[in-house]
Order: C-alpha cells, then sequence, then structure tokens
C-alpha cells in the first residue's frame, strides 16, 4: 500500500501506539510478529512506540520475565520512543501496570458514582449451571448479582452493567466490525474475586491514560474490542483508538505459539546462534510480509509497510 492511502497516514505525526507484552512468559516470535506490525507501522507512517507492562495478573507475573523481555527488545533492536527499557529497569515505571493500582481504582469509582458497578461473588462453577461452559468459548455472565446486591464489602470481585447496544468500528485491516458486548460477554468483570484488575480495565484506563492513538495487536482479540469501546465511553473517552488485528501466527499443528517457547523463544534462538535481523525477518515471513530466510535488521521495518 502506498504512504498516501494508508489510514495511518491521515493522523497527525506523532500518534501513539504500544507494544504491550505481559510478563507472564518470555517473549516468542509471535510477540515478535506483533512488534514488527507496531514498529513498522509507526515507523512508516509517523507514529511513535510505547511499551507497557501489562503485569495485572499478579498470580503469573515475574519480575524475571520482564527483565527477559527488556533484554530481548534491546537485543532486537526495536527501541521504543516512550519509556525506553532502562527506564523499566530503574523501578517504579508511569507504564508498568502493578505500579498504577490508583489509576484502576479511580476508575472503578468513577464507575460506581455513575451506578455502574456491582459486586459478583459467582464461582465458575455457579456460572457454568446457568450457561454451558464450553472448553475455548467465551462463557457470557448471566447477570446473576446484579440485582442480588452482594455486600461489597465481602467480596472483592466487580463487574460493570454492560447495556444492550451495538459498538461498531472499522477495524484498519478487517473493515467495518460490529460487537454487542452484552450478548458475547455480559457484565464486565474488571475485578476478580482475589482483587486483581482484568485485562480489560487496564488495557482501557492505560490506552486512555497513556493516550494511545491506534491499538496494533492479534485477531485473537477482536471480540474484546467491542466491550473496550464501550469501557472507554463510560470512562468518558470521547472518541476511541483506532484498531488494527494482524493475523495470528500458528504452529504448523494450529497451535499458539506460546504453549511451548522451546522452538520459537527468542532466547532460545540467540542461544542458538540467530541474529537479530534473522529473528525479525523470521517473523515478518511467518506473517506473509516478506519471503522466507531474509534478513531484517530493526531499522529496516518501516519498508514492510510502504512502497519505496
Ligand atoms: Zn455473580
Amino acid at each position: 500500500m502506498t504512504r498516501s492511502l494508508h489510514p495511518l497516514a491521515t493522523l497527525p505525526a506523532g500518534w501513539r501506539t504500544r507494544f504491550a507484552p505481559a510478563p507472564t512468559g518470555y517473549l516468542h516470535l509471535g510477540h515478535v510478529v506483533n512488534a514488527v506490525y507496531v514498529w513498522g507501522l509507526a515507523r512508516a507512517f509517523g507514529g511513535q512506540v510505547l511499551l507497557r507492562m501489562e503485569d495485572h495478573d499478579r498470580t503469573r507475573a515475574r519480575p524475571e520475565y520482564e527483565r527477559g523481555i527488556l533484554d530481548d527488545l534491546d537485543w532486537l533492536g526495536l527501541v521504543p520512543d516512550i519509556g525506553d527499557t532502562a527506564s523499566f529497569r530503574a523501578g517504579p515505571h508511569p507504564q508498568r501496570q502493578s505500579d498504577n493500582a490508583a489509576r484502576y481504582e479511580a476508575a472503578l469509582g468513577q464507575l460506581d458514582r455513575a451506578g455502574l458497578v456491582y459486586a459478583c461473588d459467582c464461582s465458575r462453577r455457579d456460572m457454568a449451571q446457568e450457561v454451558p461452559d464450553v472448553f475455548g468459548e467465551e462463557m457470557c455472565y448471566t447477570g446473576r448479582c446484579r440485582a442480588r446486591g452482594v455486600d461489597k464489602s465481602a467480596v472483592k470481585a466487580r463487574r460493570v452493567v454492560m447495556s444492550p447496544g451495538t459498538e461498531r468500528f472499522d477495524d484498519l485491516r478487517l473493515g467495518p466490525q460490529a460487537q454487542e458486548p452484552e450478548d458475547q460477554c455480559g457484565d464486565l468483570l474488571v475485578r476478580d474475586r482475589l482483587g486483581q484488575w482484568t485485562y480489560q480495565v487496564a488495557v482501557v484506563v492505560d490506552d486512555m491514560a497513556q493516550g494511545v492513538d491506534v491499538v496494533i495487536r492479534g485477531e485473537d482479540l477482536l471480540p474484546s474490542t467491542g466491550r473496550q469501546i464501550r469501557l472507554g465511553r463510560l470512562l468518558g473517552r470521547g472518541r476511541p483508538p483506532l484498531f488494527l488485528h494482524h493475523p495470528l501466527i500458528l504452529k504448523p499443528d494450529g497451535s499458539k505459539l506460546s504453549k511451548s517457547a522451546g522452538d520459537t523463544g527468542i532466547r532460545e534462538l540467540r542461544a542458538g546462534g540467530a541474529t537479530a535481523a534473522s529473528v525479525l525477518g523470521q517473523a515478518a515471513a511467518m506473517a506473509g510480509l516478506v519471503d522466507p530466510g531474509r534478513g531484517l535488521p530493526a531499522d529496516e521495518l518501516a519498508s514492510l509497510f510502504v512502497d519505496t
């Protein structure tokens, strides 16, 4: 696509996107495919890349994974414009979710004052009794606790009411989309029974607070988009970010790359003698953006997305 025709070329220079790994494991080729899109599109169309650590899941996130991710980004030559790797190593950071609980607390308070929040004491078993729990399929919450008046001091889990209504957006790759959060997921869990902030609320609050204009991520998150647009609007975001969902890269057997990083982990590829350019080239080839076998230095990622 030529530079002038891409929708991202119409944004004011300095628009922001983000690379937002969860430090619940080390980087693997699936993350690098996402990074190729994020850095490539930002460099091609005048955007900036913000680095965020999505460690809201405190039961799975580990500091050593974060350190490993930062080391791999440095090695790959993927330099964020906002939040460099050294600033994350230095200590508390405005773009690390576990350092910013107050931000999510404030958002919950805002929604609560609007009468949109209730406590939920459902177990997964409670929910499965009302709707079938089909493996691999999203479980739609029935609203069981909405009218039960569960004591907020007794349980930590909170849900936000998703009223009926369609959310429409134009995905930059997939075109016009329409999603109905109430039918898809029901009232949205924003804090779980352990008191942890959920992905949905953390990412929406962060994208607002950090001025993210464009969300570039894998297609597996496409179903979350409508509810995130809705949550953002409930929190006062006037215009949602633009979304681009790229194809998810699967292993030849159809499994997700993250299931076994032994052959796709960046640390393993490094240890095996790969160069950064060969790893970026491999990721770009897996995404179908270049022919296999070509090395691709980080400073050439923009060339994947513009005709020069
Ligand atoms: Zn409930």
